[in-house]
């Protein structure tokens, strides 16, 4: 029998993200997931603009990954990683060094970003001490930044979008500079490096590490910014002996363009942070890269090993999910869909600039952006973009999408003009 989908419970029980248990935002049921489309409870099809938050890049119920998974489960769903390892972790590690930017050799494989997050920054302080800086236990970063929920990461997001307020007395107290106004693809303006380089000459004392989301700031504002300044700050970073960290969670494989966002820059980060599109959004698992020389350092603290070790890391389910991902990526396809995606976006929403209501639209790679002049209604504003088939969930004044890189022309189309008349009706 089809028992009917419990949604009160739902609503009166289960917490959403950001979301109030006294006035919930809708949350509607699915059933299934399939290719570009999500199939609700009540037999509507949308098609997904959003990838589950950039993380379902080859789309849902994938026969490859199914088939990784369906063999994984049958020989093994987990075993502890403390003296145990097994293939799919060796096999996935190796890509993973294959793929990032020459010289990051070393794998740490945590089970969320926010986790990988955590692990980049305890890194980073290990390997200061490491390296006999006693007192270098703070990070800077850069104003409207996204880099997870927990207290580390959440200690580097935007104090205000992460409303730092809340958490004042228990929260670490770090450097926060001005994001980079230069755009991507114009020129850059030198000067956008000046308060970087008088913070570290004045604090270097205190500072582990710079962690920057490269190009893409994504939760914060999906900003776009000039890859010179990641080039530049690594050299200033470079000169004080303090780590550059790159969270590429929600940029990472292929996103933007590049296989890594900090490809544009043509750097290689001292750690690097993966998560999300790693399993092809099928399970949560995210690893943290570093350099020989990091990890050396890091064995040279008084710990004399990385203070990290959580029950699920290397997941054996996740990893081989993870294995089957990168092998489609790495037959190189998606370099070619992600540009014909840039190609569809710019196109598409080239229109929503003629709305008195919109700011500015953006798109780099598979990312499209329309910034509203005010923040918008996310429930109502969904129920009409649910009108034209289309699942996108805004926040604030931003109408986003990125969709899976396998995405037809067709449903591009139709995913562009439904934003487009979603706009024009409000
Ligand atoms: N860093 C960035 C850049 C992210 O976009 C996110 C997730 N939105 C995170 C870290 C945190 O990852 P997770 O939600 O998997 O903990």
């Amino acid at each position: 029998m089809n028992k009917s989908i419990d949604v009160k419970f739902d609503e009166q029980h289960i917490w959403h993200p950001y979301t109030s248990m006294q006035s919930p935002l809708p949350s509607y049921p699915v059933k299934s997931a399939d290719g570009v489309r999500i199939t609700l409870e009540n037999g509507t099809e949308l098609i997904d603009g959003m990838s589950s938050w950039w993380s379902v890049i080859h789309g849902y119920n994938h026969p490859v990954i199914n088939q990784a998974i369906t063999e994984q489960l049958s020989k093994m769903s987990h075993v502890m990683f403390g003296g145990l390892t097994h293939r799919p972790a060796i096999d996935l590690c190796k890509k993973l060094v294959e793929l990032t930017p020459k010289g990051l050799e070393k794998v740490f494989l945590a089970d969320s970003g926010s986790v990988s997050v955590e692990v980049a920054l305890k890194m980073a302080i290990q390997c200061q001490l490491g390296r006999g800086y006693k007192n270098r236990n703070k990070f800077v970063t850069i104003k409207h930044g996204y880099h997870g929920d927990t207290f580390g990461a959440m200690a580097v997001c935007d104090p205000v979008n992460s409303m730092h307020s809340l958490y004042s007395d228990i929260l670490p107290k770090n450097y926060f500079i001005d994001a980079p106004k230069s755009k991507p693809n114009g020129t850059f303006n030198l000067a956008e490096l000046d308060e970087l380089k008088a913070l570290l000459q004045n604090s270097n004392e205190h500072i582990a590490a710079l962690i920057l989301e490269p190009v893409v700031q994504g939760a914060g504002g999906m900003r776009f910014y000039h890859p010179d300044f990641i080039s530049g700050a690594k050299a200033i970073c470079e000169q004080y002996n303090i780590l550059l960290i790159a969270d590429e969670i929600a940029t990472g494989f292929g996103r933007t363009g590049k296989m890594f966002a900090c490809e544009h820059a043509k750097i290689t980060p001292d750690i690097l942070c993966l998560g999300k599109a790693i399993t092809g959004g099928y399970m949560t698992l995210a690893a943290t890269l570093c350099t020989d020389k990091v990890a050396l350092d890091i064995s040279q603290c008084e710990a004399g090993v990385l203070m990290h070790g959580p029950t699920f890391m290397a997941n054996p389910l996740a990893c081989a999910a993870a294995n089957a991902s990168l092998s489609l990526l790495m037959t190189g396809e998606w370099f070619e869909q992600v540009k014909q995606i840039e190609l569809g976006l710019r196109d598409g929403l080239q229109a929503c600039l003629e709305l008195e209501t919109v700011a500015d639209v953006r798109v780099l790679g598979a990312i499209g952006v329309v910034e509203m002049k005010k923040a918008v209604n996310v429930a109502e504003i969904q129920k009409l973009f649910m009108q034209y088939g289309l699942w996108i969930r805004p926040f604030g004044k931003l109408v986003y999408v990125m969709p899976q890189y396998v995405i037809s022309k067709q449903d591009l189309t139709s995913l562009t003009s439904g934003i487009v008349n979603t706009l024009k009706a409000l």
